[in-house]
């Protein structure tokens, strides 16, 4: 009965119902799953993922991005996905997020949201919002991540389109196809195009995608301090974003797969590790009194059965 008169002013795009929809995910998966099952079918919204290392300058960009979008009428979602520790990474977070200059406009919902020491939580919880914002009537949903591992992949593994945002001087930085980024991206950003180096930086980059994928995507050089170069960036996301409203399958299945995927994964992880301890404390026994292999004390605490000994 609460839940559906949540889902009520959900649909109507309530900010309260929203927040409070969020907080019902991070805080209770089992009244999240009994929300998340009422809602309609996802298809409205477009979600895009904006990676990349620390200090490219993605916020800077997010905050560009938004205002492109609110230009369009187009009512945005932001989700600022902090995958490190709640003590280091939230300070940095709260102020990113402060720093944005829609705070204030009722068309731009932003949330920040740091795990909460595992990244399977963090990448559910970010598909969970990513659907209540697609119930609440958002066009468009920003997912920004922090930019430093595998969990930003896993993050945005359950976006329509993917940015990876760079910077002059990281030319030949092996960082960027040890991150992965390299494979995830749609369209590619080299961002502080007013600096030194960004035109080398492009061609670099350009050779590189070309090596590494079959079909190469966009290059593009912006500045978002000066707004440089965005409306080149806005055509390509446009391009993408045309591909989706038009009902483009395979964009569509990447990312509802992908959210399926974390879901499940999260799932997965907090039962392993609400099941795990005490099998784990009398598997340790075993080995420790030579009767297992700690690899076979793992299989089968994982539910495989251990190759012959
Ligand atoms: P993030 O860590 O990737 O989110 O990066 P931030 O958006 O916090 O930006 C890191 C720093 O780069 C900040 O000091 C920004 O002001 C600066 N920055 C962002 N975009 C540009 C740009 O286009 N040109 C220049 N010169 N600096 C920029």
């Amino acid at each position: 009965m609460e839940d559906l008169r949540l889902l009520n002013r959900l649909a109507t795009g309530d900010r309260r119902a929203l927040a409070k929809a969020i907080t019902v995910i991070e805080n209770d998966q089992r009244s999240a799953s009994l929300l998340l099952n009422q809602l309609k079918p996802p298809g409205h919204v477009f979600v895009l993922g904006v990676t990349g290392p620390p200090g490219t300058g993605k916020s800077t960009l997010v905050d560009r991005l938004i205002g492109a979008f609110r230009r369009k009428g187009l009512k945005v979602g932001v989700i600022a996905v902090d995958p490190t520790s709640p003590i280091t990474g939230g300070a940095l977070l709260g102020d990113r997020i402060r720093m944005t200059e829609h705070a204030g406009d009722r068309g731009v919902y932003i949330r920040s949201m740091a795990s909460r020491g595992w990244s399977g939580g963090l990448s559910r919880s970010t598909s969970q919002v990513i659907q209540l914002m697609d119930s609440a009537g958002y066009d468009v949903v920003l997912i920004e991540t922090v930019g430093i591992g595998q969990s930003d992949i896993e993050v945005v593994s359950v976006s329509h389109a993917v940015l990876v945002v760079l910077m002059p001087g990281m030319g030949d930085d092996v960082q960027m196809s040890k991150a992965g980024l390299m494979e995830v991206g749609d369209v590619y950003v080299v961002n502080k195009g007013d600096l030194d180096g960004a035109d080398l930086m492009v061609v670099s980059l350009l050779s590189l995608v070309r090596t590494l994928r079959s079909r190469s995507p966009p290059v593009v050089k912006v500045s978002a301090l000066t707004g440089e170069g965005l409306d080149k960036l806005d055509a390509a996301i446009e391009e993408v974003r045309s591909k989706f409203r038009e009902g483009n399958s395979e964009i569509r299945l990447k990312s509802i797969r992908g959210m399926l995927i974390q879901m499940a994964k999260g799932d997965l992880l907090e039962r392993f590790q609400r099941n795990s301890a005490r099998p784990a404390d009398r598997l340790a026994r075993e080995v420790l009194a030579g009767n297992l292999t700690i690899a076979q004390a793992a299989a089968r605490l994982s539910n495989r059965e251990a190759t012959a000994p």
